[in-house]
């Protein structure tokens, strides 16, 4: 049964599809610090539910922003 909902587009998935922002403190750049700051701009928790295109589409964002504010 598909449900889970991802909280950017809606849609329903398994909930064994479920990615949450805490899978980027395993990233290198940006720091987990700043992506959480960055986050909590953005409405969004270590808590909420995204399908694995919206949180791709939020790994891109977010690193986007960092190049930026690295400058
Ligand atoms: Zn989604």
């Amino acid at each position: 049964m598909k449900n889970a909902q991802c909280k950017k587009c809606l849609n329903k998935f398994y909930e064994k599809n479920i990615y949450t922002i805490q899978q980027f403190q395993y990233r290198k750049e940006p720091t987990y610090k700043w992506s959480l700051e960055f986050f909590k701009k953005l409405d969004i928790s270590e808590w909420d539910s995204f399908c694995e295109q919206c949180i791709t589409y939020y790994s891109k964002k977010s690193k986007d922003a960092w190049e930026k504010f690295k400058i």
